[in-house]
């Protein structure tokens, strides 16, 4: 049965993956299945031109419960499959299939995988660690949600010194369809515009998180975009979408 395009379904895990098998036969991406987590087979997703330096990373669905991640880079995908074939991506499509399917943030062990990224205690984060171990980022981009959330904020890791103005830019992309959230603390932290700059020597107390890995292990930009989970479900599929394409296009045309 043809699968349609602007159709989508919000855990349904086995869609999502036929969706990217179709864009990687459309665009020449190569799928490979890389293990099997709580009895659910876990994808990476890469260009044919990916070498071991100024990747793109990008990666979704760790916490089940925010699915507008996964489906937002779908979108994204299939809205670009020149730029998929000709730029080294790496691509995570969702990271807890277990929690997209049972709508948790958890997976089934109730682990939090976004706060073991020091040591892994799961097959499919351990193998992005050694998969990564000697590649070297232009752009690392972690695809969240959260129920509390008001509008579209993102985290841009401070190095210090002024903002590069590039998580402005990034938001400003998702303006039409979801402003910024208009809160001053989100989480615990400072917000201005939308825009969280955590320094890396401040982890959450409740362990480490992918973003955190790549920004201090890799030194490389790390931005986590999140969208407000309570919000119209293809209005956020949209904003995702929209952040995940002007970021690429920095980091392409840059
Ligand atoms: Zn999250």
């Amino acid at each position: 049965m043809p699968i349609a395009e602007n159709i989508y379904r919000s855990h349904d895990y086995k869609f999502l993956i036929q969706r990217w098998r179709k864009i990687c036969q459309s665009s020449g991406l190569r799928m490979q299945k890389i293990c099997e987590s709580d009895n659910y087979p876990c994808f990476e997703i890469s260009s044919s031109v990916l070498q071991n330096h100024d990747v793109i990373y990008l990666s979704a669905g760790i916490h089940g419960d925010e699915p507008a991640s996964s489906l937002g880079l779908l979108k994204w995908a299939e809205s670009n499959l020149n730029q998929l074939s000709s730029f080294p991506f790496l691509i995570y499509p969702c990271l807890n299939p277990w929690g997209l399917e049972n709508n948790s943030r958890w997976d089934a062990n109730r682990t939090d995988l976004n706060r073991i990224w020091k040591d892994p205690q799961n097959i499919l984060i351990a193998y992005i660690l050694s998969r990564t171990n000697n590649l070297t980022f232009k752009l690392v981009l972690n695809l969240h949600e959260d129920f509390d959330g008001q509008g579209v904020y993102l985290y841009e890791p401070s190095r210090g010194g002024k903002p590069s103005g590039i998580a402005a830019n990034i938001l400003r992309a998702s303006s039409s369809i979801i402003a910024c959230d208009p809160r001053t603390m989100i989480d615990g932290r400072k917000a201005r515009n939308g825009i969280i700059r955590p320094r890396p020597t401040n982890p959450p107390k409740d362990g480490f998180p992918e973003a955190l890995h790549f920004c201090v292990m890799h030194r490389c930009l790390t931005i986590t975009l999140e969208t407000p989970s309570e919000f119209d479900f293809l209005l956020r599929i949209n904003a995702q979408s929209a952040m995940i394409e002007k970021a690429v296009s920095i980091f392409l045309q840059g």
